[in-house]
């Protein structure tokens, strides 16, 4: 596959339904009558995690504001891949849910004009995080929408949106791809050696910036490796309470890395817009300026180091979850493709019973609930490694 679709594995189906709609809305822009029904306002894209929501979303922005379509090599193109496009606008929750302002703010702008005569175009990532005020905002802006305006919405699923939104968008569904063509396009993309490419693929379960993670750096492996020692690790109570210890810790410097390198870029931004490093009349007064907006944005990144640390640990647990689905697997001699390999599985399958691994699984649900419902981090990882070593 080539183009900006060429990151979307195994999603055939979809892409075929993207590229008409593009094409339908390019026919809009030259005055010429669309194919019925390719193309509409709203757009709502769901899959299991990692199953490529916002790359889909990206991508079809990127094919909606190429003059060829997405070609995929174009600056317009490589402004949308990047995040930079003028009529772009990319929304992430500020902290763990879209506020209404936020909302309110991004409907104004989205009501704009868009700079490059085609669409404007505002990707929402993370749309089931809106707060029931925020998606009232967002519904105004859906049911009457400007005219050149396209609202790409990104959810796990579409009972995740009020359906009152859910009703106004066309819902695009992505299915998992399969570990061969996440490693294909590792192979053809990274050109990393098949049989790492395969081990990676089947690793992140088809999530394809996770593979390529897992197959290009190695500190990242190294966490994953950490994680899934556990399971054989955990056999008394002293050793489940420093697993526990040690799996918070590692998810914490896991975000700690990610945040950081966000942080910086982000703070330097900022200086460079306030003219930091300049001289003349008013940048005194500027500089003053500055000193709230960076506030403001030490903020908001310290309630999204707060989310990433969230989501990196709740990883670590679907991992770990996923190690012992696979114990079952095997201990059930089922026709499932494993995640792990099979030699790491044996000896825990082969000394455990298939009640205690679902026994087992049901301890790291039990986790990732109790994380939502805000318990601390060390004390819900506890209760669960706890739960794991007991045989
Ligand atoms: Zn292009």
């Amino acid at each position: 596959m080539t183009g900006v679709f060429r990151d979307l594995p195994g999603q055939d189906a979809v892409v075929a339904q993207l590229r008409r709609a593009a094409a339908g809305a390019a026919a809009l822009l030259a005055g010429q009558r669309p194919e019925p029904g390719a193309m509409t306002h709203a757009w709502l894209f769901t899959g299991p995690p990692g199953s490529g929501r916002s790359v889909a979303a990206r991508a079809f922005a990127a094919a909606l504001l190429c003059p060829s379509g997405g070609c995929g090599e174009c600056p317009s193109c490589h402004q949308v891949l990047a995040g930079t496009h003028a009529d772009l606008l990319l929304v992430r929750p500020e902290g763990l849910s879209y506020g209404v302002k936020q909302t309110r703010d991004l409907v104004l702008r989205a009501a704009g004009k868009p700079t490059g005569g085609r669409w404007q175009i505002v990707l929402f990532e993370d749309a089931d995080r809106c707060t029931e005020q925020a998606a009232n905002a967002l519904l105004k802006a859906i049911e009457e929408p400007a005219a050149r305006t396209v609202w790409l919405l990104c959810a796990p699923s579409a009972e995740d949106l009020v359906p009152t939104i859910r009703s106004r968008c066309r819902v695009v569904t992505l299915v998992v791809p399969s570990s061969s063509a996440v490693a294909q396009v590792l192979i053809d993309r990274d050109g990393i050696e098949p049989g790492r490419a395969l081990a990676a693929a089947r690793a992140a379960q088809g999530h394809v910036g996770r593979a390529r993670r897992l197959a290009l750096d190695a500190s990242a492996a190294k966490r994953r490796a950490d994680v899934l020692r556990m399971p054989s690790s955990v056999t008394s109570l002293g050793s489940a309470l420093s697993a526990a210890a040690t799996l918070v810790r590692t998810a914490e410097e896991e975000a700690k890395a990610v945040t950081e390198e966000l942080d910086e870029p982000e703070r330097e931004a900022l200086r460079r817009a306030f003219g930091e490093g300049s001289s003349g009349k008013g940048v005194a007064k500027a500089m003053r300026g500055m000193a709230g907006a960076m506030k403001d944005l030490e903020d908001r990144q310290k309630s999204r180091a707060t989310r990433v640390k969230r989501d990196t640990l709740d990883q670590a647990l679907l991992e770990l979850a996923l190690f012992y689905r696979d114990i079952l697997v095997v201990q059930l001699d089922a026709d499932v493709e494993l995640a792990n390999d099979p030699a790491s599985l044996r000896k825990l399958a082969s000394s455990s019973t298939p009640e205690s691994t679902l026994r087992r699984l049901a301890a790291i649900m039990h986790c990732r609930e109790l994380l939502t419902l805000n318990v601390a981090p060390l004390l819900a990882v506890e209760e669960m490694t706890l739960s794991l070593s007991e045989g």
